[in-house]
């Protein structure tokens, strides 16, 4: 490999904040909430011009119950917008399931009214790029943006990145996945007769047996050998908050490494070109897609995970699902047992940072339910009031009294059961 090395440059520290939060997707956002509310002085820093991640840019609009803490909040919140909808589920798989629908352009303007509301500091159109470290402790990033490179130090900082940037450019440890989960790049479909549709194939999830004889028929050209098995041909779909729209997954794309650029780029050109595809196909020759049309795809092809930080403790699935760990932080449901404790929040070997969302310390198999929007927002309300508790009593993360923390999320109405 050729490489070139780059002049000494003085970098410009242009902010000093109390919690700085790396990245606003529904984690940071309830990180920067809460630690707001606990009395410090916070900053937000996201790489696009708006919030939610995942949520509003990858198109993840059908979500679980919302009924414990910060999400009864939100949920209250959307409900209040008429954004917050049951919608018909996603099918064969999961006929029995509710689903929650809601209006992404909503939770972009609420979230953002929250912080506002909190007055935390925002610095959107940023991009994180180095943590700044000091005998194990993080003092803040290194940012560049449209005005260059700059340091914006912090006493506290919160990796809410979704794929652990900030802790794993300070050094923490960390898990990949050997079996990479596939990446989908979901759209939203407007103008579906919805009744017609239901009239022929009975439940959205058939639509992937249609799809899937279609190809095998050679009447559409989508690549079922980049399919995982499961998810394959990638397509459900579900009625939305507004009449005649639905959310399509499309295009699960297996292999891809959501940390490498090259290979992101490559899912973005396949997704895409199945999304029009399927769209058209669909189109042609389903009895209430004549007049539907792709409203809009997602910003970014949806990556599920990445890097897990590695915490003095990593639970397995049956463990979050069943434990009742006694640094419990997060309770996402009020109605199901599954809990999230302090030691995954707080990373290894590095002082003065905390990972929420989905890059939290756990195995793999936990994902499934970790990554989940309600737990993203809980593990967020739990470390950010845990940042300013922590400044509060002039102690590290890791030397914090849990229960002291506890009382507060439930002061809060986090409800531990
Ligand atoms: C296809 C798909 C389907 C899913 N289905 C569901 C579902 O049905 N229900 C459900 O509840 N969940 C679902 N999920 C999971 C869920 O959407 C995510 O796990 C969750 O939204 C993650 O939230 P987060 O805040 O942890 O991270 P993210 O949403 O990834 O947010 C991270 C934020 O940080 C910003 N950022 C990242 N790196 C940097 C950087 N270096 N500099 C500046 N900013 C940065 C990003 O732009 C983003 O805004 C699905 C996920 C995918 C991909």
């Amino acid at each position: 490999m050729q490489w070139i090395t780059e002049a000494e440059t003085r970098t410009p520290v242009v902010e000093n904040t109390d919690v700085l939060v790396c990245g606003g997707g529904v984690a940071g956002v309830a990180a920067a909430t809460c630690a707001a509310r606990n009395g410090a002085k916070v900053m937000l820093i996201e790489r696009y011009g708006f919030l939610g991640g995942l949520a509003t840019a990858g198109l993840v609009i059908t979500l679980g119950p919302m009924n414990n803490g910060i999400n009864n909040e939100i949920r209250k919140t959307l409900e209040s917008s008429k954004s917050y909808l049951k919608c018909s589920n996603l099918g064969e798989a999961t006929e029995t399931a509710t689903l929650i629908a809601v209006d992404p352009e909503i939770l972009k303007y609420e979230l953002m009214g929250m912080l506002l509301r909190q007055n935390v500091k925002l610095l959107l159109h940023t991009y994180i790029v180095r943590t700044i470290v000091e005998n194990g402790s993080c003092q803040g990033v290194i940012v560049e943006n449209k005005a260059g490179r700059a340091a914006i130090l912090a006493r506290t900082t919160v990796d809410a990145t979704g794929d652990g940037d900030v802790a794993a450019s300070a050094g923490a440890p960390y898990e990949t996945a050997e079996d990479l989960l596939p990446v989908t790049l979901m759209f939203n479909m407007a103008e579906v007769d919805i009744d017609r549709v239901m009239s022929q194939i009975g439940n959205w999830g058939k639509l992937r047996r249609v799809v899937k004889e279609a190809v095998e028929r050679g009447d559409l050209p989508f690549d079922l050998d980049l399919q995982p098995s499961g998810y394959a041909p990638g397509v459900f779909a579900a009625n939305l908050c507004y009449p005649r729209e639905i959310n399509v997954w499309s295009g699960s794309l297996r292999g891809i490494n959501g940390l490498d650029p090259a290979q992101l780029t490559r899912a973005e050109v396949i997704t895409r070109e199945h999304a029009m595809r399927l769209a058209a196909f669909l189109k042609a020759n389903l009895a209430g897609f004549e007049d539907a049309r792709i409203e809009y795809t997602a910003t970014q092809v949806g990556v599920r995970e990445t890097r897990r930080i590695v915490g003095e403790i990593m639970p397995s699935f049956n463990e979050v699902m069943t434990q009742r760990f006694s640094d419990t932080v997060a309770k996402p449901y009020a109605d199901r047992e599954m809990r999230v404790p302090y030691r995954s929040i707080v990373p290894k070997d590095v002082d003065n940072l905390f990972v929420v969302g989905r890059c939290i310390s756990a195995k793999q198999d936990a994902m499934v339910q970790l990554r989940i929007i309600p737990v993203c927002f809980a593990t967020g309300q739990a470390a950010g009031t845990a940042a300013a508790l922590a400044l509060k009593e002039g102690v590290s993360p890791r030397e914090l009294n849990v229960a002291l923390l506890q009382e507060n999320l439930m002061a809060q109405g986090v409800d531990f059961g």
